[in-house]
């Protein structure tokens, strides 16, 4: 076999590498960036924070109705218990057991707005809770599949590795040194086909003698336009 012929074999084996470990790259860098979980483990986060803050909010009002509740009973136990005689003082009792009744009448709207905002921040809280269970199973899902693309892409690599160690022991050191500066400075394509009469990297049309010295299995032809190794077939 031609050294043209090794080199386009390697270069197939080496393009296939490169998109191999271009992928693999791909696929974890995916995985890494992925914040859906994260991100939707904070809006749980923010909810459970509303909530308590909406069940504090409520406590502290029933607390405080509770001690003007208290306040009424004593207020009224001094009004009704008959030590009390002097017109003036009873009045003044009256007035503010009225006053304290209006005041837990208004605790009493604010304890029923309060409770309402708990329901609200426990309903908002179950519906991402539940947004977070289905991402975790979803994204839990997406990373297996990821995974085992990426593990079935290492294990062709390493037979491709194999491969590329078996065609470089047919191909000559300083052919080998040209195709390894050519893939650096080539986008990673060293060896181009003959397609179309053209080269299948630039698109270059070969005259009728450029091709047959392409297709000589003694030389190495370059492409006259790009430089890379013309593999004619
Ligand atoms: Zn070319």
């Amino acid at each position: 076999m031609s050294q043209s012929f090794h080199l386009f074999q390697l270069q197939k084996i080496d393009t296939q590498l490169d998109q191999g470990a271009a992928r693999v790259n791909e696929i974890s860098a995916k995985i890494e960036t992925d914040r859906r979980v994260q991100d939707q483990q904070q809006v749980v986060d923010n909810a459970s924070k509303v909530l308590a803050s909406a069940q504090a909010q409520l406590k502290k009002i029933e607390q405080d109705a509770d001690t003007r509740r208290i306040k009424l009973e004593q207020c009224e136990a001094s009004l009704y218990g008959g030590k009390v005689k002097i017109p003036k003082e009873l009045q003044d009792l009256q007035n503010e057991a009225a006053a304290i009744k209006r005041s837990i009448s208004t605790l009493e709207d604010q304890q029923l707005e309060a409770m309402i905002s708990v329901e609200d921040a426990q309903a908002q809280l179950n519906v991402a809770q539940k947004h977070l269970a289905i991402l975790q199973a979803e994204v839990t899902h997406e990373n297996a599949v990821l995974a085992g693309e990426s593990s079935a892409l290492k294990a062709l690599m390493d037979r491709l590795k194999v491969e590329h160690q078996a065609v470089l022991g047919q191909i000559d050191q300083n052919f080998y040194d040209e195709y390894e500066r050519l893939r650096k400075n080539k986008r990673g394509i060293a060896v181009a086909s003959l397609t179309d009469n053209a080269c299948s990297a630039c698109g270059t049309v070969l005259t009728p003698a450029d091709r047959q010295a392409a297709r000589s299995p003694t030389i190495l032809f370059h492409c006259p336009s790009c430089g890379r190794f013309i593999y004619a077939g």
